[in-house]
């Protein structure tokens, strides 16, 4: 009687039901996800009642929430934040929660099916030629005799990434999927190059800062004076990302895949020449693992409450999961082991239960809204992998790269197509 009784509710009232998510008991299970140090727990509050964050751990010790969400009005919370509206105070969700009480705003069900489908691809770095590479610290040069060929070796992860984005496109929207890439070739998602970049954008982009105090006059005076090619790239790229995380939020990507190939990088000699090492690993990062300090500014409390009450995380860990279990299964790039002694996983993120998937609160995992998998394939100075990138021995989508590409496209597909059908 009790399960007839629930499936005519259920008829009924499907909208209803599905809205009855226990937000409390997601934010508890995505909190061990998103803290990576404990002391950020001085700036969050949790009970039966509600969820509070506080703007320091000052005012949570005088009682000054900045936000506070009911968990009845986690929904309407949520829908501010994911239409990105502006929220500063807590009056503007008091209003919401009036305009949401009959529960109109519902979680979107997993995606199933390519059809409608909007998938982001962000491919990492932006450099447009091998002298812009190495200032963005993105290359591989190895000496022929180290590898066993007779010429050297050159490439840069900018070129890869883009690579692996054209061709993964085409094939996505081959399958009914509306596909967005965040860059073209060479360049950032302003749609320029560093040197021109540089020209152009450097000091409106400085005033403006100054401006709307994100810098002070003191760094301002540094970047015009002092700062070197190497700190003013720093500075495009923290724009660049920033730039890329908007265009996907207003895309409202369902999927976002941050493209990227890692690399040892630690034997460089004086020339720039890096020797290759044996290991060769996969892993993907999702949103969370917050470290200390990572919550000083607004904005990133608020992705944290999106992180923590949103199923994004749980989203993008199974997504990143598949991916990764695609990497070792298709390309044979081993999923990084758990045990390791890589100090950005030790120390900065934390495992998200799934092989290969961390937490860690980079610019884009952080920032990027929906399901993301931001993966980094294989180590590009790699001894094998090093030769094999290096080729030019396929051509797929009007690009021709290594066949190492193809099986890190076949990979994110076959990931995807799993995450969708799961
Ligand atoms: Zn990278």
């Amino acid at each position: 009687m009790k399960i007839l009784f629930t499936s005519i509710l259920f008829f009924l009232f499907p909208i209803l039901l599905f809205s009855q998510v226990d937000y409390q008991a997601r934010a508890e299970k995505n909190l061990a996800y998103l803290i990576r140090d404990s002391i950020l727990l001085n700036q969050i509050e949790m009970d039966n009642e509600a969820v509070r964050i506080f703007a320091s751990a000052e005012d949570k010790k005088n009682g000054k929430a900045e936000f506070i969400v009911k968990w009845e009005n986690v929904q309407s919370f949520l829908d501010l934040l994911i239409q990105g509206k502006k929220i500063d105070s807590l009056s503007s969700i008091e209003n919401n929660k009036i305009v949401h009480k009959d529960f109109s705003y519902v979680e979107e069900e997993k995606p199933n099916s390519y059809k409608g489908l909007r998938i982001a691809i962000d491919p990492g770095h932006s450099a447009n030629n091998f002298k812009t590479a190495i200032l963005e610290r993105r290359y591989i040069k190895m000496k022929a005799n180290d590898v066993g060929l007779k010429k050297d070796i050159r490439f840069y992860e900018s070129d890869l990434t883009w690579q692996t984005a054209k061709i993964l496109a085409k094939r996505l929207r081959a399958k009914g999927a509306e596909v967005l890439i965040t860059r073209k070739k060479g360049k950032n998602a302003f749609g320029t190059n560093f040197k021109k970049w540089k020209k152009s954008e450097f000091h409106k982009t400085l005033e403006r800062d100054l401006k709307n105090k994100i810098i002070t006059q003191k760094i301002y005076n540094w970047y015009l004076e002092e700062a070197t090619e190497k700190d003013i790239y720093k500075y495009m790229n923290k724009k660049d990302l920033i730039e890329r995380a908007k265009i996907i939020n207003d895309f409202r990507a369902d999927i976002s895949l941050i493209i990227h190939y890692n690399a040892n990088g630690n034997n460089v000699d004086k020339d720039g020449y890096l020797q290759p090492i044996s290991n060769n690993y996969c892993m993907a990062f999702t949103g969370g693992g917050f470290m200390k300090n990572e919550l000083s500014s607004q904005d990133a409390r608020l992705d944290f409450l999106r992180l923590l009450l949103s199923n994004d995380l749980e989203r993008s860990i199974a997504l990143s999961g598949f991916i990764m279990k695609q990497h070792s299964s298709i390309a044979k790039v081993p999923v990084t082991p758990n045990k390791n002694n890589l100090r950005y996983l030790q120390r900065n993120s934390v495992y998200a239960d799934m092989d290969g998937v961390y937490c860690r609160n980079l610019a884009l995992s952080r920032m990027v809204k929906g399901a993301i998998c931001f993966g980094e394939s294989l180590m590009q100075d790699n001894i094998n992998e090093a030769v094999l990138l290096n080729q030019k021995n396929y051509k797929e989508a009007g690009v021709r790269t290594s066949s190492r590409i193809k099986l890190m496209v076949d990979a994110y597909e076959a990931g995807i197509h799993e995450y969708l059908n799961q």
